[in-house]
């Protein structure tokens, strides 16, 4: 693709849908990415319905999410979440924060996520919590100050998810891709977890399991072919972003060797 912007662009859009299509975020939540061209700034969503998202609705943020030009749109109040993140972490190219109803048992009872399953490994081995009151005291629960995002972005600290008391989890990747791959593998880890929990003892997987199964978990093999299956499923739906966009295959590297 020789407009790394555009399809920066159009792949937040599509990723947007499909986390709202895969029942990850519903009515709010949002994912936002690393500008391709300046680590400094991040492209996020106007405030409107994830599953709406298209390209020309990316507002490009500075990292202190002030907006770079004024679109006079509505804003999402908790972008700090998305700034805050990628300055404390220059290795994070795309967040998503959502409110998952995987999760939120974990949240409200602050009972530990485990990898249950190959997949789930991608989660973590065990994501830290976040209590927004511990430092905050009484709030509305969103994370709309800079020092919130920033205190978020420390408990986060190297891990790829972050669970928020009584509110929601904050997701990264190292690409989009991989970001969604990680958001809708560990809600489908949370689910299996919460079942298994309900039948009998919860048998996570091994240490040396879980760093096994997020090499490959990391690859680029198993997040085309679930990316490529995410899209064939909007498409069905007829919910592909309608303006036009780059090539939907372009911003994967070529499978290294086919099967698997
Ligand atoms: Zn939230």
């Amino acid at each position: 693709m020789s407009d790394p912007l555009a399809q920066a662009r159009f792949d937040v859009a599509v990723a947007n849908r499909i986390l709202a299509y895969e029942g990850v975020l519903d009515a709010f939540g949002h994912v936002s990415v690393r500008h391709p061209d300046d680590p400094d700034r991040y492209l996020l969503s106007c405030s409107r319905a994830p599953e709406l998202v298209g390209p020309a609705d990316l507002i490009e943020y500075r990292l202190d999410s002030t907006a770079v030009e004024e679109t006079g749109s509505a804003q999402y109040s908790e972008r700090v979440i998305h700034g805050e993140i990628y300055r404390a972490r220059p290795d994070v190219m795309a967040v998503c924060h959502h409110h998952a109803e995987a999760f939120m048992p974990f949240v409200i009872t602050g009972t530990d996520y485990v990898p249950v399953f190959h997949l789930g490994a991608t989660g973590g081995a065990k994501p830290p919590f976040w209590d927004q009151r511990a430092e905050f005291g009484d709030t509305g629960l969103l994370v709309v100050e800079p020092q919130e995002g920033a205190s978020l972005a420390r408990a986060l600290g190297a891990d790829h998810m972050v669970l928020m008391r009584n509110h929601g989890v904050t997701v990264t990747g190292a690409s989009v891709q991989d970001l969604v791959f990680r958001c809708y593998y560990a809600c489908r880890n949370a689910e299996f977890q919460a079942r298994a929990a309900a039948l009998g003892t919860v048998r996570p997987l091994s240490p040396g399991e879980i760093v096994a199964a997020q090499k490959i978990a990391a690859g680029p093999t198993g997040q085309a072919r679930a990316w490529e299956r995410w899209m064939a499923r909007l498409d069905r739906l007829g919910a592909m972003p309608r303006e036009p966009g780059p090539s939907r295959r372009v911003g994967f590297r070529p499978n290294p060797s086919p099967g698997r």
